[in-house]
């Protein structure tokens, strides 16, 4: 047959949808979805058949049909078990949330709030009053300002309080967060100008005093989240720029990035910087995430001064960085968690920072045997986790993890098949195979993640 013939031998759109699974397709999504999906079905079949392919049966089109329509219609986001051992993972959504901090969103979302209404006075309030309390109790901040997340929060401390003038900052400190975020960057567009002093190893307090000018509005600090220099290296520590800018009459701003309320020395982890330690050092501004190693929803979290804040708190900008009534629901739970000194236990980020190895070990195990006894190549390994997330780069967490071995340089398909998976398991791929950290699944996962690495396996193996 010809391709005229063929192309003739195409089904119209009103046959189609006459299919039993299409008709079922139209109860539930409507005609004109449905009816779209098929023309393009329709649509990639004549220009298959063009291209010399024979005409597909009604069948087949009506499948391809409703892939596309599975294509239209499915989430693109959705819950993922993350098994790479990485805390604060940003890829895969930062913190998971507390029991209580999801509750807490859920009974926002569900309807009416008290957001912006002053519950005593019966008239307008401010989502800006919700959170300060816990905040500087919790900070010994003055004043507390909550945003959409700490890039939000250091655009607009430097837009507030130095725009059009000079901010003073080392060298050392102009980080690239992932995603494109620099801290220069973000300085040009909040219109402060940046000052850059010292070199990217050494950054004395003579290098800031020199800079200082009748232009200059602040003096910054922005933590190394995510990079470490070693070897000749100096930087000014916090309490001698603190005394520098009182000299002068200048405020200290003090981007902590991660941040964090308790102590990761106790979890043999190298020390991130406390926000408390921070005021109390003299920082007229501190700046850090909600949804780093606090543990809570994406969030930028302003605290210091009541001068300074209140000055934020005017800015126009701050409309546009505005927070979600969920967001602050979600933070003021998760502060609690702190307030009650129950965050380790209850705040999944520092539960997993704080699983101790046996524990972790015997997970493994657990997941390695039962891999195995469905046929799987999977042994347990002696590895280390991180806490991810921009802070404590290089630390690890010793833990134990299940490796699993698909055969020569088939570890890519695997962990790809797994990522297919529902839901998507997410590994980490190294030295031709497969790891999975228990450290970064919740026990409510294991019986999930075990069935995709199976579905996985058998797809790959038959
Ligand atoms: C992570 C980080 C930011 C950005 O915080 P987001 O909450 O991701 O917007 C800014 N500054 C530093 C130093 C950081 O580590």
């Amino acid at each position: 047959m010809g391709v005229r013939e063929e192309l003739r031998g195409l089904p119209s759109v009103d046959r189609l949808l006459q299919l039993p699974d299409l008709a079922q397709a139209v109860s539930e999504w409507g005609r004109e979805l449905v009816t779209d999906a098929v023309r393009s079905a329709i649509d990639r079949a004549r220009q298959a058949i063009l291209a010399g392919e024979p005409c597909p049966p009604p069948e087949s089109l009506a499948q391809s049909a409703l892939s596309e329509l599975e294509r239209v219609t499915h989430p693109s986001l959705l819950p993922a078990i993350n098994a790479t051992g990485v805390i604060i993972h940003t890829n895969l959504g930062r913190a998971p949330l507390s029991a209580a901090t999801q509750a807490a969103m859920t009974a926002v979302a569900r309807g009416y709030s008290n957001l912006e209404y002053d519950l005593d006075a019966g008239h307008r309030g401010s989502r800006y009053d919700h959170a300060i309390t816990l905040l500087c109790r919790l900070t010994g901040a003055e004043d507390a300002l909550v945003v959409n997340n700490n890039a939000g929060a250091v655009l607009l401390t430097l837009a507030g309080i130095a725009a059009g003038r000079e901010v003073i900052v080392s060298r050392g400190q102009l980080v690239e967060i992932g995603g494109g975020f620099r801290i220069p960057e973000v300085m040009q567009q909040s219109g402060a100008r940046l000052i850059e002093v010292g070199t990217t190893n050494r950054t004395h307090l003579r290098d800031y005093e020199a800079a200082i000018g009748p232009e200059t509005a602040a003096l910054l600090r922005v933590h190394q989240s995510n990079f470490r220099i070693i070897g000749f290296t100096t930087n000014v520590s916090l309490p001698d720029l603190v005394e520098l800018a009182r000299e002068h009459d200048l405020p200290v701003i003090d981007d902590l990035g991660s941040g964090t309320l308790l102590d990761t020395t106790v979890y043999g982890l190298a020390p991130e910087p406390r926000v408390q330690e921070s005021l109390a050092a003299g920082a007229d501004i501190v700046t850090f995430s909600g949804d780093k190693l606090l543990g809570g929803p994406q969030a930028g979290i302003i605290v210091g001064r009541a001068c300074w804040v209140r000055k934020l708190r005017r800015h126009p900008m701050l409309r546009a960085l505005r927070v979600d009534k969920t967001t602050l629901a979600g933070l003021q739970a998760t502060l609690l968690h702190y307030l009650r000194g129950e965050a380790e236990r209850e705040i999944p980020v520092w539960r997993m920072i704080a699983t101790p190895p046996e524990a972790l070990a015997e997970r493994a195990q657990r997941w390695a045997q039962a891999l195995r006894s469905s046929g799987i190549s999977a042994s347990t390994v002696p590895s280390v986790s991180a806490v991810g997330g921009g802070s404590l780069p290089g630390e690890t967490l010793p833990t134990t993890a299940v490796v699993l071995e698909p055969g020569a340089s088939a570890a890519a398909a695997l962990g790809r098949a797994m990522r297919e998976g529902d839901p998507p398991v997410v590994a980490r791929i190294a030295e031709g195979r497969v790891w999975l950290d228990p450290r970064t699944v919740h026990p409510d996962e294991e019986a999930d993640l075990l069935r995709v690495v199976q579905d996985a396996w058998e797809r790959l193996h038959g």
